[in-house]
């Protein structure tokens, strides 16, 4: 029996942490958690959940107008912002609840505290010290505000969701997945939303068809998307704030709300304390095995950089426990990820990207498709959905699929598995679709993009 306090002391509570804690803590480790905020972490609180919640509730207030056409009517649309926003706090305050409950019950010791190194044994929370065998740092990330005069006044995805009232302007600064699910989310709900990216086109990172095409999209939602803009300044004005921006223009809008990326999460965590080291990116480098330079110390999920992702988290999560205390040599298989961004419609992608395949394959072939959802023919709204598929022409594989449109996510998830287990353009082309569906264009492209 060890003297150390602890087989394994977890630093953060959000997805990575406690799917470590809970793992480990089945295969017998003793194990405490510490967590200063709230159970669950980003996902929970601030991320996924919530997001999800809202889009759920900003999806209403078109679906009212689309079923004019299928001949429902009623009465005089109103949102009310209080309703949804607590409403939300009760579901999160249930999940919370849960987290614990999933703790407690495989017996880890949750310490409510900001805790910070010691040396490479020891952690402190409060005036409390504990030793452990093993440590492991799952701390996230923190949203990131560009600094410019004023940006005190803007809010981040930390804060947005708890708005005591409802913006009925929004800015939106940044490009990537927080920016335009929360510029979609807004605009939904009712506000004047304005988004602005720093650079050509937003979504950097992502297939070139899904960005032109997610542009198109958004803008025909309303969304006032201006490229090569950013923000140079923020203050408050007797209407709201006033934004001042890069093509000279100033906006007036009831709140701004800063996406512009995240950094991980390790302030007064006293990394210097140990032999911890840091990425060029600032991120916790980790080996393999999620070990960093002080060998007992380990780190997974956002704070490690990587892609910042729930399930990525729990797999690292589950990986880290089963090797550590479980005896299984688990390593977590990071191809071909799957992601979505709940914008409207979603967008939906797994693998290479076209230019990626280029560089990676050489010669590709490329099927794509663009048609109006068969609910919005009779529905009348103007809303295209577009698919991809990429192809190496050496194997026939299917190397990357893309897709913006009703459930991209639900419909990526399933053609991921099959990506997963390679597989070809021909095994594509002999699965029978389901018909009629928008997913079945996945199994009926038969003529590369590009050939007459
Ligand atoms: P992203 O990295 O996706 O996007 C950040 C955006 O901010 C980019 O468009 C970037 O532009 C822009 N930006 C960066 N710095 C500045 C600056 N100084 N001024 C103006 N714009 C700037 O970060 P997010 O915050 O959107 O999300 C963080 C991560 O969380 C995501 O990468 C994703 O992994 C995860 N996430 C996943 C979700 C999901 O699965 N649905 C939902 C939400 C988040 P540029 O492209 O030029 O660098």
């Amino acid at each position: 029996m060890s003297d150390l306090d602890f087989d394994l002391f977890v630093i953060g509570a959000g997805s990575g942490g406690v799917r470590a804690a809970r793992m480990a803590a089945g295969f017998g480790a003793r194990v405490a958690i510490a967590e200063d905020r709230y159970m669950g972490g980003t996902c929970v609180n601030v991320g996924c959940v919530p997001k999800k919640l809202y889009v759920y509730a900003s999806e209403y207030g078109k679906s009212f107008t689309d079923a004019q056409g299928f001949g429902w009517s009623s009465g005089e649309k109103r949102f009310d912002w209080a309703t949804l926003r607590d409403n939300k706090k009760t579901e999160i305050s249930r999940l919370n609840a849960i987290y614990r409950r999933l703790l407690d019950g495989v017996d880890a010791t949750i310490i409510d505290g900001r805790a910070r190194l010691i040396d490479a044994k020891t952690v402190a929370v409060g005036d409390k010290h504990y030793t452990a065998r093993k440590i492991l740092i799952a701390t996230g990330g923190w949203p990131y505000k560009p600094d410019f005069p004023g940006n005190e006044l803007a809010v981040t995805s930390n804060e947005v969701f708890d708005l005591d009232e409802f913006p009925k302007r929004l800015l939106v600064i940044g490009g990537g997945y927080i920016a335009v699910e929360f510029a979609g989310i807004f605009n939904g709900l009712g506000s004047q939303v304005t988004q602005l990216y720093r650079g050509p086109l937003f979504l950097r990172g992502f297939d070139s068809d899904i960005r032109a095409h997610a542009a198109q999209e958004i803008r025909k939602t309303g969304v006032d998307l201006r490229m090569e803009t950013n923000i140079t300044g923020l203050e408050r004005s007797s209407g709201g704030l006033i934004a001042s921006l890069t093509d000279g223009s100033r906006i007036e809008v009831d709140a701004v709300l800063c996406a512009a990326g995240r950094r991980p999460h390790l302030e007064g965590l006293g990394l210097e304390k140990t032999a911890v080291k840091l990425t060029s990116h600032g991120t916790i480098e980790i080996n393999d095995e999620f070990q960093t330079a002080e060998p007992n110390i380990y780190a997974l999920g956002d704070v490690t950089g990587g892609m910042e992702l729930t399930p990525v988290a729990l797999a690292e999560g589950m990986a880290f426990a089963r090797r550590e205390f479980g005896g299984l040599n688990k390593i977590v298989d990071y191809d071909f990820i799957p992601t979505a961004v709940f914008s409207q419609p979603n967008i939906g992608t797994v693998g290479f990207t076209e230019g990626e395949a280029q560089m990676e394959f050489g010669e590709i072939t490329l099927y794509k498709s663009t048609f109006r959802p068969m609910k919005h023919t009779i529905s009348g709204r103007d809303e295209k959905t577009f698919m991809k598929l990429i192809v190496e022409d050496a194997t026939d594989r299917v190397v990357g699929v893309h897709m913006m449109g009703p459930d991209a996510g639900e419909i990526i998830q399933g053609i991921a598995i099959a990506l997963k287990a390679g597989a070809t353009k021909a095994t594509f082309d002999s699965t029978i679709g389901i018909h009629p569906t928008a997913a079945e264009e996945f199994v009926t492209m038969r003529e590369p993009w590009g050939d007459d």
